[in-house]
């Protein structure tokens, strides 16, 4: 078991590629595996408009009027099948060596994901991030 004064916690999403406009995210790694949980896609601009447009919604104003608009009609975008949050677990393998990102958060080892969840609430969402948290830190094998 691993306690969870030992869980590292990370202020930036550990995965999806879109993870950038998502106002969600958490980000731990409990020994060898990152749970990375991100939710409530709000995609670019463009993408917006192309979306209410394909669902015959028109948007109204400009700006963060228009965001604004967005969001009461559409709200946040799925992240995968009839889901707005998901969670994640990968196994990692040295740190993120971007240059001039100095995050040193670990990186996946590969990107398949060894355990997932979904969820369309934001406490669903917190409180599966955290029980995926346990399960992984429960499951580790003493090292020494
Ligand atoms: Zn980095």
């Amino acid at each position: 078991m691993i306690s969870q004064s030992e869980w590292r916690w990370f202020g930036n999403a550990g995965h999806f590629i879109c993870s950038r406009n998502c106002q969600f995210h958490l980000c731990t790694v409990v020994g060898d595996f990152m749970v990375s949980t991100v939710g409530e896609y709000v995609p670019d601009e463009g993408v917006r408009e192309i979306i209410a447009n394909s669902r015959g919604i028109r948007l109204q104003g400009k700006g963060d009027e228009r965001l604004a608009d967005y969001m009461e009609k559409i709200g946040y975008e799925s992240i995968g099948f009839r889901r707005t949050y998901e969670t994640m677990v990968f196994k990692v393998e040295g740190v993120c060596d971007a240059p001039e990102c100095d995050c040193g958060q670990p990186m996946p080892k590969n990107w398949q994901e060894v355990d997932s969840d979904g969820y369309n609430s934001k406490f669903a969402a917190n409180d599966g991030h955290y029980r995926m948290c346990l399960k992984f830190a429960s499951m580790a094998v003493p090292t020494t």
